[in-house]
């Protein structure tokens, strides 16, 4: 520890889940898409390597912003890309929130925003959800220093409704709220349009679930040119550069193929939708999921045990230990092969325990 700076001593680095590289894992637990990314992905990309991997990338990104400020109905200038929602995630840590007002966010919610706050030295208060996991909008007015929240929240799933998140972005006039929207296409709408309406808002978005580019590295976020102007100003002082050529290709001719995000989309909501259903016929308590993974738990059976004897016959789920969620299980949701395998491997698991 003798030549660590007080900044890497402060920091309490996030833990991801499990990355294992064996083929025959069945991988349920970083909410990753089941299905590849659109065929126009790899033509793009392998364009772009055959012609241009020579030259630095665009550090305006202007062809990949203008693509996804027309498929979000905004300007260009309202939108900032990043290398993934984390690195846009921690610029607005950075740029947004300030070391002397005090942030909220749910104390059941991603456990990247803690990481965030310690490191750049922003108070937080982490506000209780409610006793079914949903969000107490109330107790989200009025803060000091502005709101950071998903919708729908992870790991609980659980959708909040427009008109309370409405509600807490006008009961913070005068501080940044921060919607972190990483699984919105799998609930049923987005906030987007309110950044036209609310100067303070910034929407957080990923090419990393429903766009199935987690190995890429893409994220942005929408809002008021003010915003994005204190996001860029730090990029700027940082790496021009986040976003390389490969990923600004692929990135566009992701956000371009809307008919294969529709159709992936509602392959994944149909096979949820039937998983829960699996669930429930075992007595799971499912939580209502308006993502791509289900956040479960069982009156007789441990969480963490049946975890780690899932683990134990390769299929990979996510458990937490944090206090109140101990005995639940986050599984993502696969393809319907991958979601049967993991029923007949969870029976034969339930049968033996
Ligand atoms: N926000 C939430 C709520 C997430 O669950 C994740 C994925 N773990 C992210 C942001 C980050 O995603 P990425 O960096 O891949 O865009």
């Amino acid at each position: 520890m003798k030549y660590w700076s007080e900044v890497a001593k402060r920091s309490t680095p996030y833990v991801p889940g499990e990355q294992l590289n064996d083929p025959a894992i069945i991988k349920l637990n970083t909410n990753e898409n089941p299905y590849p990314p659109s065929p126009n992905v790899q033509e793009a990309i392998k364009q772009e390597m055959n012609q241009a991997l020579h030259l630095y990338p665009s550090p305006t990104v202007d062809s990949l912003r203008q693509s996804i400020a027309k498929q979000e109905g905004t300007e260009k200038e309202s939108v900032f890309v990043g290398n993934g929602s984390d690195e846009v995630l921690a610029f607005a840590f950075m740029g947004l929130f300030s070391p002397t007002r005090t942030i909220r966010f749910p104390a059941i919610t991603y456990s990247f925003y803690p990481v965030y706050a310690n490191l750049f030295q922003i108070p937080y208060e982490e506000v209780p959800l409610t006793n079914n996991f949903t969000l107490d909008e109330k107790a989200f007015f009025h803060t000091k220093g502005g709101v950071i929240l998903p919708n729908p929240n992870a790991p609980t799933s659980i959708f909040t409704s427009l008109e309370k998140l409405e509600e807490i972005i006008q009961h913070n006039p005068d501080n940044v709220v921060i919607i972190d929207e990483a699984y919105i296409d799998f609930a049923p709408e987005s906030a987007i349009a309110l950044t036209h309406k609310y100067e303070q808002l910034l929407i957080v978005k990923t090419f990393s679930k429903s766009r199935s580019l987690a190995g890429l590295r893409v994220g942005y976020a929408i809002g008021h040119p003010n915003l994005i102007g204190a996001l860029t100003r730090i990029k700027d002082s940082f790496n021009s550069y986040t976003i390389d050529r490969l990923a600004i290709v692929g990135a566009k001719a992701a956000m371009e193929d809307a008919a294969y995000l529709k159709e992936t989309t509602r392959k994944i909501i149909q096979t949820r939708k039937w998983t829960q259903e699996q669930m429930e016929k075992r007595d799971f308590h499912v939580l209502p999921s308006a993502t791509n993974f289900l956040f479960v738990q069982h009156p007789d059976y441990n969480g963490e045990q049946l975890y780690e004897r899932l683990k134990a016959k390769k299929i990979l789920i996510r458990h937490f230990r944090k206090s109140g969620i101990e005995n639940y299980m986050r599984i993502t949701i696969g393809t319907d092969e991958m979601m049967q395998q993991f029923l007949l491997v969870l029976d034969e698991i339930m049968q033996n325990t």
